[in-house]
């Protein structure tokens, strides 16, 4: 029987690479996106691909994600794969931050990914591989801040971390895995063109750290080359 994982931003990026990846191994792929008419390369993929199905999902949005999770009932989802993310305004400095471009980053970086792990819990705690994996960024490490700047986004990272943090310690019991990945300076809308890696390689790699998790990685904050990220 074949894996299932939830992937939010599956439209574009980073989440459409991981969509199309997990659904080449044969996963039931849960791909929730924000603009479902738009998502032409997903949908795409989807007509091709009977075991993935496209689902309108913002993650700022309560009522969505419980439509999501009344598509999914009480079956099991091995991966909860939380990788939404929004940059936020660009050319924000000390001096000139906008604290509603603030709350509206934080409501997709932060709470996004907790409610969808509130409402997925027991769909992830019933499954085989028992799995939550946030995409995160060294941006919210404070010790790899040495350049400074970037308050919204780095603050949103850094409080994610904290969420994964608390999550992967109170969902232990149930015998999930949580876990904060670094998906490495990726080429897409928001790496930009001079990043490091494409999305095939970031989601790769990933995806192989993903697969070695064992219960002693639970709250651990991951580079994309299976190193630990100091907080
Ligand atoms: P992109 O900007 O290419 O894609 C972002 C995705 O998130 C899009 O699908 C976008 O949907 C979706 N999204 C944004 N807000 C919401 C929301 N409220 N609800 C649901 N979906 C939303 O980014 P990447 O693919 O590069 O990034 C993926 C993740 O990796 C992010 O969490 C990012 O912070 C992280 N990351 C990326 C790095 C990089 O170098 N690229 C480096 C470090 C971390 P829509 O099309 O509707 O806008």
């Amino acid at each position: 029987m074949s894996h299932t994982v939830v992937i939010t931003g599956a439209n574009r990026g980073i989440g459409l690479e991981f969509t199309r990846q997990f659904a080449d191994e044969g996963w039931r792929v849960y791909a929730g996106c924000r603009q479902p008419e738009q998502a032409t390369e997903l949908n795409r993929l989807a007509a091709d691909n009977a075991h993935v199905t496209v689902h309108p999902l913002d993650v700022t949005k309560p009522a969505q994600i419980q439509a999501l999770k009344a598509v999914l009932g009480d079956s099991p989802v091995d991966l909860l794969l939380n990788n939404a993310g929004s940059y936020g305004p660009d050319g924000v400095r000390f001096g000139n931050t906008d604290p509603d471009a603030w709350l509206e980053n934080m409501r997709t970086n932060v709470i996004g990914p907790m409610k969808m792990m509130e409402a997925l819990v027991d769909n992830v705690a019933t499954s085989r591989l028992r799995l939550i994996a946030s995409l995160s960024s060294k941006m919210g490490s404070m010790a790899d801040n040495g350049s400074g700047g970037a308050y919204i986004y780095r603050s949103g990272k850094a409080a994610l971390n904290a969420v994964m943090k608390s999550a992967s310690i109170d969902l232990a019991p149930k015998g999930i895995i949580a876990v904060v990945l670094h998906p490495g300076w990726v080429r897409t809308a928001m790496g930009g063109p001079n990043a490091e890696i494409d999305a095939e390689t970031s989601a790769r790699r990933m995806r192989e750290i993903l697969a070695r998790l064992t219960p002693r990685d639970a709250g651990s904050f991951f580079d994309i080359d299976g190193s630990i990220i100091p907080w």
